[in-house]
């Protein structure tokens, strides 16, 4: 089972994994976006981490309900509200148990993966953060490491699409080629779940 402490170093664990890799996401941003990706999630993990240290929720949902309104107040960009309705609709399927199995939490974060795709109106295919966490979904049910490797494959695998949601959009065909920013940090986002259930 697994308790609010874990999610607790699920998101201090993508807080981290956010630093390390921010020059890398707003790298990925520049050439299809406005090279903000990496500074957005920067901002808005490290409110998440400080939130957590401060008002410690003793749920899982209450983490990630707590991470999600940080995400959509802290974060400007795109991926601020469409994180933040993943977790926060995530943290709201998980209701107030104490403790959650691995299925509850896969069938929580299938939820939260279904309202971002309808907030952002992205399928899969359309070269964005989607294309990460529905593979990674999908797999969940198998393990933690699967999942961290269907994430990351599916974000490599943007790389060929052209983007049909979000500012990459806007350059048509020669979005072609480029691996996209949010597809990229979702696979960080997954890495950590496993990172936090390894410890
Ligand atoms: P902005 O584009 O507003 O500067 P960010 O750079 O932080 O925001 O985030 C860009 C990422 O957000 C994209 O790489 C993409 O993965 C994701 N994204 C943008 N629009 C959508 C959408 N409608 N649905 C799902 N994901 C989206
Ligand atoms: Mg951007
Ligand atoms: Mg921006």
């Amino acid at each position: 089972m697994l308790d609010a402490a874990f999610f607790r170093r699920w998101m201090t664990a993508t807080a981290a994994s956010v630093d390390r890799e921010a020059e890398r996401l707003t790298a990925l941003d520049s050439p299809i976006g406005d090279a903000d990706h990496g500074s957005n999630l920067q901002r808005g993990f490290t409110a998440v981490a400080a939130a957590l240290e401060k008002e410690a929720p003793d749920t899982p949902g209450g983490v990630l309900t707590l991470a999600g309104r940080q995400l959509i107040s802290t974060v400007g960009g795109a991926s601020g509200p469409l994180y933040g309705t993943l977790l926060r609709r995530a943290g709201k399927a998980l209701g107030d148990a104490s403790e959650v199995s691995a299925e509850q939490l896969a069938e929580a974060l299938r939820t939260g993966v279904d309202a971002v795709m309808t907030l952002g109106g992205a399928a899969p295919g359309d070269k964005t953060m989607i294309d990460a966490l529905v593979p990674a979904v999908d797999a969940l049910g198998d393990s933690f490491a699967a999942s961290r490797t269907a994430a990351e494959e599916g974000a490599v695998a943007t790389t060929p699409l052209q983007a049909r949601k979000g500012r990459a959009s806007y350059l048509g065909e020669r979005s072609i080629g480029h691996q996209d920013p949010g597809a990229t940090s979702a696979a960080l986002l997954v890495a950590a779940l496993a990172e936090a259930a390894d410890e």
